[in-house]
C-alpha cells in the first residue's frame, strides 16, 4: 500500500511542526492518483477484514491427467484431443510444462467430451431434498457435495438453503448476518409477495452452481405460513415453495435443498418440492434411535397431509438413506450399520461416506473434499473421501438419468 499522502514526522523540523499545527502541503495533479489508490487499497483491506473468517473461496484447479479422468478418456486420447480439437480450453501453461484447467473449462472439457447422458429436450430439472430432522448428520455437507459432484457429470445444479443456520451459504463464503438481506432468501416467495423464485438465484464461486441463500430470517415463515392457512382455507402452504420452483425447472438439470433439523413448515415444503429424498444416517445408536423418530414423524405428516388435503397426489421417485459419516474405528459401526442396513433395506444407498479428517479441516475453512486442489496430508485419506462422494454423486445422476429417459419416452 503507498504511504505517499501519510503526514512522515520530519526530524529536522520539529520546532517548526510543533509552531504549525497543520502546515500545508502541495499536490500536484499527478499526485491525486496516490490518494485514489492509497484508498482503494484501504477499501480492499478492510473489507477482507470485516468478512473474515469468511474468506472469499476460490474452486479448485486442475492437471490435464484429472481433466481426462472426468471426461472418462485416457491420456492419450486426451492429448490428441487437446490437439485437435482447438475450441477446446487450452488451459494455462504453468511451469515445469503442465497445464491447469480453470472449472469453467474443466466444465467445458467435461460437456464435450464425457460419455454422459444429457438431460432430455422438454424434461425438467429433478428436485432433491436432504432432510433428516436430527443436526450434524451431514444433511448441509452431503448437498454441498451433491451438487459439486453433480457440476462434474455436466449438471447444472440449483442449490436451495432452507436452513435459517445458512450453514450451506456458509459453505459458498456467503456471511448470512452481513450479506444476505432477507429480499434475497425464498423469503419474499413465502410472504406472497411474488410467485416465482428467480429473483433470489444468485450466481457462485462454483461454474455450474447458483444458490438461493437463507438468513435467520427465514424463522418468519414458521409463524408466516401456519397464520396464512388459518385466514385462507384455499392456500395450500405445503405448495408454496414447490410452485416458486416452477418457472426454474428448464434451466438446471438438478435443484439441491438442504433443509433445517426440525419437521418445520420450511421442511414440510422442501419435501412436498421433492422429487426424490435423501436422508443421511450415520451409523452411530443415537443417530439411528433419532433416525427412526424421523420415519415415524415423517409418516404422520404424510398421514395429515392426506387428510388435510385428499386431492394431493405425491409420490417421490425415490428414497435414499445415505450412511454418512462412518467412523471406521467405532466398534459399534458394524453393528449399527447391520440395523439400518435391516430396517431399511434397498433403500440404502450402495455407498458410504467415511468419517475424515480431510472433510473436518476443510470444514474448518467453509470447504468440502471438493474445494481441495492439492491435499496436503495422506493422499489416500483425501482419496477415500473423494473416491465415496465421486461415487455418491454418480449414483444419483443414474437414478435422475434414468427418471429423464423414462420421462422422455412417455411423453
Ligand atoms: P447437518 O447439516 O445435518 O447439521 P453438517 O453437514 O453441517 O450436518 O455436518 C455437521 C458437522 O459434521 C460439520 O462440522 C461437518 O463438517 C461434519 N461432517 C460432515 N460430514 C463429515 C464427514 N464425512 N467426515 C467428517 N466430518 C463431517
Ligand atoms: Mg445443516
Amino acid at each position: 500500500m503507498t504511504t505517499a499522502v501519510r503526514a512522515r514526522p520530519d526530524k529536522t523540523s520539529t520546532t517548526m511542526q510543533l509552531q504549525v499545527k497543520h502546515a500545508p502541503r502541495r499536490i500536484p495533479l499527478n499526485g491525486i492518483k496516490d490518494i485514489a489508490q492509497s484508498a482503494s487499497d484501504m477499501l480492499v483491506d478492510v473489507r477482507e477484514s470485516m468478512l473474515a473468517p469468511h474468506p472469499r473461496k476460490n474452486p479448485p484447479v486442475f492437471t490435464t491427467a484429472q481433466v481426462g479422468d472426468l471426461c472418462r478418456v485416457d491420456r492419450q486420447r486426451m492429448h490428441y484431443l487437446a490437439r485437435t480439437e482447438t475450441d477446446l480450453p487450452q488451459g494455462t501453461l504453468r511451469h515445469s510444462r503442465s497445464r491447469e484447467f480453470t472449472l469453467e473449462e474443466t466444465r467445458v472439457w467435461i460437456n464435450r467430451i464425457a460419455p454422459f447422458a444429457k438431460r432430455p429436450v422438454g424434461v425438467k430439472a429433478k428436485t432433491i431434498a436432504i432432510g433428516n430432522f436430527k443436526g450434524g448428520v451431514s444433511k448441509t455437507t452431503t448437498a454441498m457435495t451433491l451438487a459439486q459432484g453433480l457440476t462434474l457429470f455436466g449438471r447444472r445444479v440449483l442449490l436451495v438453503d432452507l436452513d435459517p443456520q445458512a450453514s450451506l451459504s456458509a459453505l459458498h463464503g456467503i456471511l448470512a448476518d452481513s450479506e444476505v438481506a432477507d429480499e434475497q432468501t425464498v423469503l419474499p416467495l413465502i410472504y406472497g409477495e411474488t410467485d416465482s423464485l428467480e429473483y433470489a438465484v444468485q450466481p457462485t464461486y462454483w461454474d455450474g452452481i447458483d444458490l438461493i441463500p437463507a438468513s435467520a430470517a427465514l424463522f418468519g415463515a414458521e409463524f408466516f405460513l401456519p397464520f396464512k392457512q388459518s385466514k385462507e382455507k384455499n392456500f395450500q402452504f405445503w405448495n408454496v415453495l414447490n410452485s416458486g420452483l416452477e418457472s426454474l425447472l428448464d434451466k438446471y438439470d438438478v435443484v439441491i435443498i438442504d433443509t433445517p433439523p426440525a419437521l418445520s413448515y420450511l421442511t414440510i415444503n422442501a419435501f412436498m418440492a421433492a422429487d426424490g429424498l435423501i436422508v443421511p444416517t450415520p451409523p452411530s445408536a443415537l443417530d439411528y434411535a433419532s433416525s427412526t423418530q424421523f420415519w415415524s414423524l415423517f409418516s404422520d405428516l404424510s398421514q395429515s397431509m392426506q387428510e388435510v388435503a385428499p386431492q394431493l397426489d405425491k409420490s417421490f421417485d425415490f428414497i435414499n438413506v445415505l450412511l454418512a459419516k462412518v467412523d471406521q474405528s467405532q466398534a459399534a459401526t458394524p453393528i449399527v450399520r447391520d440395523w439400518i442396513n435391516k430396517t431399511y433395506e434397498s433403500l440404502v444407498l450402495p455407498v458410504e461416506i467415511p468419517t475424515t479428517a480431510v472433510t473436518q479441516s476443510a470444514a474448518a475453512e467453509f470447504g468440502t473434499v471438493y474445494d481441495i486442489s492439492k491435499y496436503q496430508g495422506s493422499l489416500k485419506t483425501y482419496q477415500r473421501a473423494r473416491e465415496a462422494y465421486d461415487r455418491l454423486a454418480e449414483i444419483v445422476d443414474q437414478q435422475i438419468v434414468t427418471l429423464w429417459l423414462a420421462e422422455a419416452e412417455a411423453k
